[in-house]
């Protein structure tokens, strides 16, 4: 990608991040250390949606930085990435209180961000993790019935993303079964890459 749109999305993001962190309407932030919203690559091919930040992500600022995300690293090797090739965000950019499920509410109010950062980063392909992310696009789908699948989607402004739906690090990760089921499907990420590639 070009040096130039690189530096722009950079901007366009950080001036989000600002405003989010003055304007956003989520009641959630005042019993929170402060905003994840999202870090990694301006310009990734692959936007990785999560949850809501937990303990160590409400006081670092960044997402997936506990154990869920040491796992998720170790997924991203398996294909040849890093954090610095994607770009990582919540549904919900603070942290619920003793990590409960996130409040349609609190959904709904910090989508406009989570838009406006697909807006920006204009991925070729949204991976979204566990049942909250996956729902916020494909309400009517069951987790386990939508893992290592590939759906469209026209999102309002005209534009077609391709979603790619895992089981969340964070419950696969004690759960022995789960957990090889989401090794597997994470390598499927490459080909689906390469699909979407040749279907331009
Ligand atoms: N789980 C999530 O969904 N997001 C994080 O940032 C960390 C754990």
């Amino acid at each position: 990608m070009h040096d130039a749109v690189k530096k722009i999305r950079e901007r366009l993001l950080s001036d989000l991040n600002e405003r989010m962190a003055q304007e956003c309407r989520c009641t959630l932030q005042t019993v929170t250390t402060q905003p994840v919203p999202g870090t990694g690559s301006a310009v990734a091919e692959v936007l990785f949606i999560g949850e809501a930040p937990g303990k160590n992500e409400d006081l670092q600022g960044v997402p997936f930085v506990g154990a869920a995300g040491k796992f998720l690293d170790e997924m991203l090797a398996s294909i040849g990435l890093e954090r610095g090739d994607i770009y990582i965000t919540n549904i919900v950019k603070y942290r619920p209180p003793n990590n409960r499920d996130p409040l349609p509410q609190e959904i709904e109010d910090c989508s406009e961000w989570l838009h406006e950062q697909i807006g920006i980063i204009d991925p070729l392909l949204i991976v979204t993790l566990g049942r909250h992310a996956t729902n916020h696009f494909f309400p009517e789908k069951s987790i386990a019935e939508a893992h290592g699948k590939t759906y469209r989607r026209e999102f309002p402004e005209g534009r077609a993303q391709v979603f790619f739906t895992l089981y969340h690090p964070a419950a696969a990760l004690y759960n022995g079964g789960m957990r090889e089921t989401l090794k597997k499907d994470f390598l499927r990420i490459p080909r689906v890459l390469d699909k979407i590639r040749l279907s331009r």
